[in-house]
């Protein structure tokens, strides 16, 4: 199967003025489509090319050989899981479940942020803030490049891209700036919901 880049759920401009369409067209446009094209290409003549997106993800993990594929499958993946992490007019405090959840684990939305901006910010170079489900427990994790929850058992609810690419057009370096943004003005929790139902 051809592997193929997802539209974005919104416009490019949805997302102004937390995240230009300047990034949005560059992050979209560019890196993930090279992702994409990058995967279709490794796939060719590969055991792995019939397989879902997943299931190549699943299939690559953890094996040198097949680091490639992992990287790209992984990036395809993670970049539209953070489309669908985001909304025009989202953040702030989430209700329903996933509220709960959150003030059950963390004891408040606030310290739920606080958590989540630092172990955003101890990324250190490229990688993935998440949120995730790992059995029963709500948990913030990070992981470095393309790695993902998925691979570690665990059932991903969002994800913050923090990768310079990410941010740089709008924030340059200021990555908390634009972690704090993320939480304030972009979160999707319904997305997050819909996760953590499914
Ligand atoms: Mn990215």
């Amino acid at each position: 199967m051809t592997h193929s880049l997802p539209n974005l759920p919104y416009s490019l401009s949805a997302l102004e003025p937390h995240i230009s369409e300047n990034t949005l067209s560059f992050h979209h446009g560019k890196h993930h489509q090279t992702y994409v094209t990058n995967l279709n290409n490794l796939l060719q003549n590969s055991p792995l090319q019939d397989l879902s997106l997943e299931d190549v993800i699943l299939a690559s993990a953890d094996k040198s050989d097949l680091v490639g594929i992992f990287n790209n499958a992984a990036q395809v993946w993670n970049h539209t899981f953070f489309w669908n992490s985001m909304k025009p007019q989202g953040g702030g405090k989430p209700t329903s479940k996933v509220g709960e959840l959150i003030n059950s684990t963390f004891g408040s939305y606030e310290n739920f942020a606080s958590e989540f901006k630092q172990i955003a910010l101890s990324q250190f170079g490229s990688g993935w803030t998440w949120l995730v489900l790992d059995g029963e427990a709500l948990k913030i994790i990070k992981t470095a490049n393309a790695d993902l929850p998925m691979v570690k058992g665990m059932k991903a609810l969002l994800t913050c891209d923090v990768w310079e690419h990410a941010y740089y057009l709008d924030y340059q370096n200021r990555r908390a700036d634009y972690v704090d943004i993320f939480l304030n003005h972009l979160v999707n929790w319904d997305f997050a919901e819909a996760n953590l139902q499914a």
